[in-house]
């Protein structure tokens, strides 16, 4: 990701600033050096020609002779090791050490001469082809009192004074390219004693990023790295804390999600599904797949993405009763949706599913069960009425009118205690107190088929019957309760007497099978037709209402029967044949 890592950065910087340094120092004393000797050279070569002003005064004053004064300077350079070069006013060379005057050209134009020709001596540094050199000239006027006669010009090469440049060059390049090694060597050794810590924090901070909220920072450096290494401990651990509270939050959450028994949906904003519950998920069949589709596509009804728009526009909690149908079955929901809100705008709704289906049934039943109830209680009632305002009328006094009118008022009024009868004992069955109540323990059942056909024998008898208890080839017991074993029989041959007509017979059995009893009890009668068998255990069903209110039936003996054996854990079946007869079945679990 970097190009270069801290330690590189602080080798290099110090390295940089050391080498800069050294070769700005050296350059500034090989430059004042240079200069050191350059002057001193110049200062000897200005008083050589001095000297040599001196010694050509009277070869310069008389009539000049070139060869002599040619000869001199030749005597002296020779001494002084320097090459002497005489110049007239005119440029002309009078005479030079080193060379053959009459083969010079002018000098006048020389950077040396000119200085001289207006100051008290002038220098210049030129390179030389002849001897292929850097030479020093220095040349200072030759005076006749005021009268300037000529130039004296000393030169010597610059040979050594740049030996020594070179030397103290070398000497310096050396110092600086040894201190550089030493620079690196130092400088990684500190930079590595100032970046460790660095890099251990961020070796560190890298590995908590990946994830790692176990890791800690060791380190005494006593400054700010410490401080900056403990506080990164700090915010590791305080962020493991909350990372710790969130997920088990987020836990607790997703287990009461997906524990409830409510079905939960989230969506979004633009109505889509983003999480459904368990519960949700089995309600409206919603896969992984369905996941970020419309609720539209996923629940089937436009009302819910009406909700969800309304809670998102309004920011309110709103509520709806949802009907719907799932796989053909009607269901009902209770709806309550909670818009949710990060930083005052609405991301989405929180919607919770009550399914109160079988709270409405129930709600639709008891108005039906009272509705049904009350007109059953009206119907003697009214009757009752009729033939007391009747006998009140008048009809009293004729003992004949008086006694067909009471049996009438005494029938109504057993069909009426019959009624109230079968209504207390469905309202002791649904009172789940009393059901629990119950004792379950092993019920013979031939005593009761017994008890029973004796009780109800004389109303047989009435009507001619017969009732007939057949042979088992074992005597059975069921996990029941007497009592209401007992009340499911006696209403099975109450209805087997009352719908079947004279002469007729009533067979009851009983036998076991693996875990259950059987208990079967058929009679000869009039039979019910195929499209009301799966009704008649409905409450208040009645086949042929004018039919069974002569024969004194309320429609509530085999809603109570059905009642019964369910609740003592059992089922029961009919079988019938209209004008053949008609078979009910039920079985009990059996007793151990
Ligand atoms: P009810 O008090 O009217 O007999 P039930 O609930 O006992 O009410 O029976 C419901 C209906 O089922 C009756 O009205 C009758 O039409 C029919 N039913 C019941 N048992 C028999 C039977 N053994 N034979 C023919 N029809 C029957």
């Amino acid at each position: 990701m970097f190009k270069w890592n801290f330690r590189t950065r602080i080798l290099v910087s110090f390295l940089l600033l050391i080498t800069f340094a050294l070769a700005l120092l050296g350059s500034y004393l090989l430059w004042y050096f240079y200069q050191q000797n350059l002057a001193s050279q110049t200062a000897h070569l200005v008083t050589n020609a001095k000297i040599t002003e001196q010694l050509l005064e009277e070869y310069m004053n008389g009539p000049r002779e070139k060869a002599s004064i040619d000869d001199k300077i030749k005597e002296l350079s020779t001494k002084i090791k320097l090459r002497i070069t005489i110049i007239d006013i005119n440029g002309a060379v009078l005479a030079d050490s080193w060379e053959n005057p009459a083969t010079m050209e002018n000098h006048l134009q020389r950077e040396e001469v000119q200085t001289a020709l207006m100051a008290e001596y002038g220098t210049a540094v030129r390179y030389s082809t002849t001897i292929g050199q850097n030479m020093l000239y220095a040349a200072i006027p030759i005076k006749r009192g005021p009268e300037l006669i000529g130039i004296v010009r000393t030169a010597s090469t610059l040979a050594p004074v740049e030996a020594d440049f070179s030397n103290i060059r070398s000497t310096l390049l050396v110092a600086i390219v040894s201190s550089a090694l030493l620079t690196i060597l130092l400088s990684a050794r500190l930079a590595r004693k100032y970046t460790a810590p660095i890099e251990e924090i961020t070796h560190a901070a890298k590995q908590i990023a990946d994830g790692d909220l176990e890791r800690r920072v060791h380190i005494r450096t006593g400054d700010e790295l410490e401080l900056l290494a403990h506080t990164l401990n700090q915010l590791t651990s305080n962020l493991d804390d909350k990372i710790n509270e969130t997920s088990a939050e987020a836990k607790k959450l997703s287990l009461i999600l997906q524990h409830m028994d409510n079905a939960v949906i989230l969506l979004d904003r633009y109505g889509r599904v983003t999480t459904a519950n368990r519960k949700a998920r089995e309600i409206f069949d919603i896969s992984d797949s369905m996941i970020g589709k419309h609720s539209i596509e996923v629940i089937g009804n436009s009302l819910l993405n009406q909700s969800v728009h309304a809670t998102i526009t309004s920011k309110q909690t709103t509520m709806i009763d949802l009907k719907t149908n799932i796989h053909g079955s009607k269901r009902v929901f209770q709806v309550f949706f909670a818009p949710i809100t990060v930083s005052e705008s609405v991301i989405g709704v929180l919607s919770v599913f009550h399914d109160i289906t079988t709270l409405q049934e129930i709600h639709e039943r008891q108005i039906d069960f009272v509705a049904n109830a009350s007109h059953e209680l009206a119907t003697p009632l009214t009757s009752i009425k009729g033939f007391t305002e009747t006998l009140l009328d008048g009809a009293m006094e004729d003992p004949e009118l008086s006694v067909k009118f009471l049996s009438i008022i005494h029938t109504e009024a057993e069909r009426m205690h019959r009624l109230i009868n079968a209504l207390l004992q469905l309202a002791k069955l649904d009172s789940q107190e009393y059901r629990q109540q119950i004792q379950l323990e092993p019920t013979a059942i031939e005593p009761i088929l017994q008890t029973v056909s004796q009780e109800l024998a004389p109303h047989a008898q009435r009507k001619n019957q017969s009732i007939i208890l057949e042979p088992s080839s074992a005597p059975a017991a069921a996990l029941a309760n007497y009592d209401w074993v007992k009340q499911v029989v006696v209403n099975l041959v109450e209805n087997a007497i009352k719908y079947t007509p004279e002469a007729g017979t009533i067979y009851l059995k009983y036998w076991q099978e693996d875990h259950q009893v059987f208990v079967r009890v058929r009679d000869t009668g009039i039979g019910i037709p195929a499209k009301d068998l799966p009704l008649i255990f409905d409450r208040f069903y009645r086949v042929d209402r004018a039919r069974t209110r002569t024969a004194g039936g309320s429609g509530l003996g085999l809603s109570l029967v059905k009642f019964i054996v369910e609740m003592l854990g059992g089922k029961i079946s009919v079988e019938s044949q209209l004008n053949a007869g008609t078979t009910f079945t039920f079985k009990l679990p059996a007793a151990q």
